[in-house]
């Protein structure tokens, strides 16, 4: 580890079992995941991780690669090898002429929105301001900009990437576009990803945000009624729906503890006024129990979200694919959340463009 500590920038360091840090570093976002790599290296530049990746194949030590940490199946912790710590590497920078944002592999979407939106600009990302663009981008990314824009990886316009040689390379439509077309929805294991360049689009900073709670029993015909809405709204609304057991958390209002609830959020990405008359009807699908839909900072609504995530909590999740939203399929779904075993929630996240034949159903535990 001496020699790889030597090669490193002024501030890279590397972490093994005895430094005060290690347990921090080595700990992601779901606490159900516990492995212990044999040293982390904190990188803090581009020539840091490929020290790095040339160090693990000189001593034949697994790599992973943490950026956010957020991938529930824990893929950026590996036991016994090398982890690669990217969390230090976080910073954004936007050509506001060309709408580009230059973004390094550990910033969160949070750091993203923050630095784009001082000018009026977003590339899609997701929901919770705390995940890492980097696993978010290379898996695919869904958020609300996704009807109007697609998916972050949609938006990738190229990047820097390490390979397993160590090189450093830069990958676009025109260079290396086999690796280019890997790294936009193929996930990790195709080199590291040092910065991403993304497309950017005018957004907010004002937007409307949809956000309304019925009563699980209510769940036929909200699905039935929102399929109705989807045949006729345009790519400016991107909706997601959750359902769920409301925890008895503190943050979260008494006569809704325990209670079985749907969640309708969502965005229209126009003027505001115009959305509010044009998504009227989400808000009727059913009576709500709560209607907390506003004009908010579009920086808001991509943070929303981010008082669901409890900090320190064990998770299991999976994700389907499904071409319709049958009363058949809802039942199915309603029986795994009514037996399952630890607090659950089913999200639903409905997708005009492609409803025909894609409705990404994501199962957490
Ligand atoms: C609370 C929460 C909310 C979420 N919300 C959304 C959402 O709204 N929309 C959505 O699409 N997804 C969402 N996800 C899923 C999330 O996008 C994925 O789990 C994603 O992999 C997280 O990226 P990360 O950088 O935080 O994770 P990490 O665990 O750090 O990395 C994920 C994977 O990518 C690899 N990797 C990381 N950085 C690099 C890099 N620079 N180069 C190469 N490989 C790398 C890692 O080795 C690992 O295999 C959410 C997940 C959580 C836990």
């Amino acid at each position: 580890m001496e020699t790889l500590m030597k090669k490193l920038s002024e501030h890279g360091r590397v972490i093994v079992q005895e430094t005060a840090e290690y347990d921090e570093k080595r700990q992601i976002f779901n606490k159900g995941i516990q492995r212990f790599p044999a040293a982390i290296v904190v990188c803090k530049t581009e020539q840091d991780v490929a020290e790095a990746v040339r160090f693990a194949r000189q001593e034949d030590l697994e790599i992973s690669v943490r950026a956010g940490g957020h991938h529930v199946a824990g893929t950026s912790v590996t036991h016994k090898g090398l982890m690669i710590d990217l969390s230090e590497m976080k910073k954004v920078r936007v050509e506001e002429k060309q709408k580009i944002a230059f973004v390094q592999g550990g910033a969160t979407l949070g750091d993203v929105d923050q630095e784009t939106q001082k000018y009026g600009l977003a590339t899609p990302t997701g929901t919770v301001s705390e995940t890492g663009i980097a696993g978010l981008a290379l898996g695919g990314g869904l958020g609300y900009l996704r009807a109007k824009y697609g998916l972050t990886c949609d938006n990738m316009v190229a990047a820097n990437v390490i390979t397993a040689e160590g090189e450093q390379i830069r990958v676009s439509e025109d260079h290396y576009e086999d690796l280019f077309w890997a790294i936009r929805g193929g996930g990790g294991n195709f080199g590291i990803v040092t910065t991403f360049e993304f497309q950017l689009h005018p957004v907010g900073p004002e937007v409307l945000a949809i956000d309304v709670m019925y009563d699980y029993k209510d769940a036929k015909q909200v699905y039935q009624k929102l399929d109705e809405y989807l045949d006729k709204v345009s790519n400016d609304v991107s909706l997601n729906t959750m359902m769920m057991t409301m925890p008895p958390a503190p943050f979260i209002p008494e006569f809704l503890h325990n209670r079985s609830v749907i969640t309708l959020t969502g965005m229209y990405d126009g003027d505001p006024k115009e959305g509010e008359a044009l998504t009227q009807s989400l808000r009727e699908l059913a009576e709500p129990i709560v209607d907390a839909t506003a004009v908010i900072p579009y920086k808001k609504l991509q943070s929303k979200l981010d008082t669901m995530v409890p900090p320190a909590a064990n998770f299991y999740g999976t994700s389907l694919y499904f071409s319709e939203l049958s009363n058949g399929l809802l039942d199915e779904l309603s029986s795994v959340l009514d037996n399952a075993e630890f607090p659950a929630m089913i999200q639903l996240w409905v997708y005009r463009r492609l409803r025909r034949n894609m409705i990404p159903i994501t199962y957490s535990i």
